[in-house]
């Protein structure tokens, strides 16, 4: 992967479009890009670049868990009016890409538009020297070769990250298996971040597109509540955008880990973020639906909480009526020994083993049937109230 010497990475500002539906998608990401400068600031004539939507398990759009057909045409016609080659790739949480692409709907819009599917199966090592925490990653094979990539994350909760925003969207450039070794072996909520901001940082969007037309509040990343919070945002800068996704969502932007991470590395400041077109005030959603937990922060910094991190800290819990004894969160719940397991075959739902349970919420969120959810316990809620 190369990158542009004139890209401007530190920059922070942050188009805000206000875009109540799909259909008007084409107009709001033509203003957004003229408010950052126009389309040829981002793009060049013959470029080869990457289109990254957030596929999740490839759910259709209208469960609002992926980056909306019309939003994907929408910035690939955009680009392609620009001159560039495109491609178009994503490693679900759960089966292939090729499944996930065909039943989200973007494979039809690709295909009639000439983008292929990159190979996000197969990995390529990378070294990454200045990282915060990892010094190389094992990257999707199908970023090989590629300008620049286009992030385009949609807005989400998230259980583990609080909101799936840019940073948390690029994830998805690590194939299957090497996902799964990161929550395993990155148990801290503050360890993983840094390895998720260290993934940004590397892998550098040219530029980010939200897709905040139709949002997802409470369960997320899959199984919460559709929103409309009906917004585009646009962003070079992936840490500014979430930190003002965070602001739309009424959550204080450092109980976001990625956040913390990136200001305290200097990767971003919060002061410096400059917001073009519409207002932010007018699109913040006072009672969006979004763990505001303070016992979450299982980091060092919060060294009291961490002693008492079983008690505290919010957990996955199985709604047994919902559950279809499918098997799917023990197969992807990436310790050993698995922290959620059937005791009498796959007649009863499984149960979790507190102990070992990482909170990783992998289980949470690749449930088919919403059976599992986040739960604080009682002493998390009343060191959430006390503001401990
Ligand atoms: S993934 Fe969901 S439905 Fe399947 S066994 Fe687990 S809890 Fe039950
Ligand atoms: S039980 Fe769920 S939250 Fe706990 S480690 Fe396994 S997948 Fe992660």
């Amino acid at each position: 992967m190369q990158h542009r010497t004139d890209y401007p990475r530190s920059d922070h500002q942050v188009a805000l479009v206000k875009c109540g539906s799909y259909d008007r998608v084409a107009e709001a990401l033509c203003h957004g890009i003229n408010l950052l400068g126009g389309l040829e600031k981002y793009c060049s004539p013959g470029e080869l670049l990457l289109l990254k939507p957030n596929l999740l398990l490839g759910d259709k759009p209208e469960k609002g868990s992926t980056t909306h057909p019309l939003f994907f045409q929408a910035v690939a016609e955009l680009f392609k009016s620009g001159g560039t080659r495109m491609v178009y790739g994503d490693s679900p949480g759960f089966g292939s890409p090729q499944a996930a692409v065909q039943t989200s709907g973007l494979k039809t819009i690709a295909e009639s538009l000439g983008l292929e599917l990159s190979d996000f199966l197969n990995v390529m090592q990378v070294s990454n020297p200045d990282g915060i925490l990892l010094k190389q990653f094992n990257l999707a094979k199908g970023l090989r070769g590629v300008d620049g990539v286009i992030n385009l994350p949609k807005l989400k909760t998230h259980g583990l990250t609080r909101l799936t925003g840019a940073v948390k969207n690029l994830f998805g450039c690590l194939p299957g298996v090497q996902k799964a070794s990161f929550h395993a072996s990155l148990k801290d909520p503050s360890r993983f971040s840094k390895m998720l901001v260290d993934l940004a940082e590397h892998i550098s969007p040219r530029l980010n597109i939200m897709d905040g037309i139709l949002g997802m509040e409470g369960n997320g990343p899959r199984n919460g509540r559709l929103r409309q919070v009906g917004i585009v945002l646009l962003s070079t800068n992936p840490h500014a955008m979430d930190h003002c996704v965070a602001q739309i969502m009424n959550l204080k932007p450092d109980l976001v880990p990625t956040l913390r991470v990136a200001r305290e590395n200097g990767l971003y400041h919060p002061e410096a973020i400059r917001i073009l077109g519409d207002s932010l005030g007018d699109c913040v959603l006072p009672d969006f639906d979004v763990n505001r937990s303070l016992a979450s922060v299982t980091g060092s910094q919060r060294l009291h909480l961490k002693l008492l991190k079983r008690w505290v800290t919010p957990h996955p819990a199985l709604i047994p009526d919902k559950c279809s004894c499918c098997g799917r969160c023990v197969k992807v719940c990436p310790v050993n020994p698995k922290a959620v397991r059937f005791s009498n075959g796959f007649r009863q739902p499984p149960q979790f083993d507190y102990h070992d349970c990482v909170r990783c919420y992998c289980c949470q969120e690749m449930c088919p049937d919403a059976a599992i959810i986040i739960k604080t316990p009682m002493l998390g809620k009343i060191a959430n109230h006390l503001k401990l």
